[in-house]
């Protein structure tokens, strides 16, 4: 199902942190090609080996990833493993992840988050098209290829970054609110149309400079928000506040199709939301 990589074959540089039951390093990779020798520069995406139980869906990922090809989805090189070691080797993306970019306090306008958003929807779509369900869509998994610089009209490069752990082996509340509420009862049993409530929360997150949703809310109080039907604060930009209402519905069959999100985001006038704000800052 996909590429293996000899473990020889890699080099591991500096700790980039911990993912799900994962730890993170940069890294390069050797190929040898008509006798030459060419580095990459890879992110090695290691699963903890106290999560060894975990593999199955760990390669899951990576095999999803490898068989689908898009340019706003991440690459994945292939797997490596050297014994109790196992290994994700993919593309590495410059800026990292697109949270913690926007967290960090770069001012980027809201032309440039729509960019970003349009892009996760082609991304979605293409996906949708092959009914293949992603299952981990958030800012935090969209990483930064390319800063963009509005003066000279160059937009910003986003790529999907692999699902990860299946949610089904994790504690399901911790994705509350990326995770879709039909998934709390099956875990199992991801869809298209899950995918649609996180594309929701991911807008809402990035229109947000990165910062999550609920957060610092405990599990209880999580759970609780998706049994009373609750939707995150909207909006103050009304068309887009609508989207992500119609993403994030509690009803999984109203949730719109790619398509219909691809509409509703090319028909945002950035213009109307600069009005919105040009009397106030924007706030938090
Ligand atoms: P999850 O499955 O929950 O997404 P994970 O194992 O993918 O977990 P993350 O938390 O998504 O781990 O990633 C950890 C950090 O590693 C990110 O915040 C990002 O900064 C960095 N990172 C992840 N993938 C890449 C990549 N391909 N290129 C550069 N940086 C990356
Ligand atoms: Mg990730």
């Amino acid at each position: 199902q996909f590429h293996m990589i000899k473990y020889e074959d890699l080099k591991w540089d500096e700790s980039l942190g911990q993912g799900s039951f994962t730890r993170i390093y940069r890294g390069h990779k050797t190929d040898i090609r008509d006798g030459e020798n060419y580095t990459t520069e890879v992110l090695l995406k290691e699963l903890d080996a106290g999560h060894k139980n975990c593999w199955e869906s760990f390669f899951e990922s990576a095999s999803l990833m490898s068989q689908i090809s898009h340019k706003h989805l991440l690459l994945v090189y292939g797997v490596s493993v050297h014994g109790v070691q196992n290994i994700m080797v993919q593309e590495f993306v410059k800026y990292g992840a697109l949270d913690l970019y926007l967290k960090r306090g770069r001012s980027v306008s809201v032309s440039w988050k729509l960019d970003v958003a349009k892009q996760l929807a082609s991304a979605l779509n293409f996906l949708e098209e092959k009914h293949i369900v992603h299952g981990n869509i958030c800012a935090k998994n969209l990483l930064l290829a390319r800063e963009g610089d509005q003066s000279q009209g160059i937009s910003p490069f986003i790529k999907l970054s692999d699902p990860g752990i299946s949610v089904a082996m994790l504690v399901v509340l911790d994705r509350i609110p990326w995770v879709a509420p039909e998934v709390l009862d099956a875990p199992d049993d991801l869809t298209l149309e899950c995918d649609k409530w996180s594309f929701g929360a991911t807008v809402w997150e990035i229109f947000n400079n990165g910062n999550s949703p609920l957060q610092g809310w405990d599990l209880d109080e999580k759970r609780q928000f998706y049994e009373s039907f609750q939707k995150l604060p909207p909006s103050q930009w009304a068309e887009l506040a609508d989207l992500i209402t119609q993403c994030m519905d509690y009803q999984a069959a109203l949730r719109p199709s790619c398509r219909s999100i691809i509409r509703q985001l090319n028909s945002l006038i950035t213009s109307d939301y600069e009005i919105l704000h040009s009397t106030e800052p924007v706030t938090q």
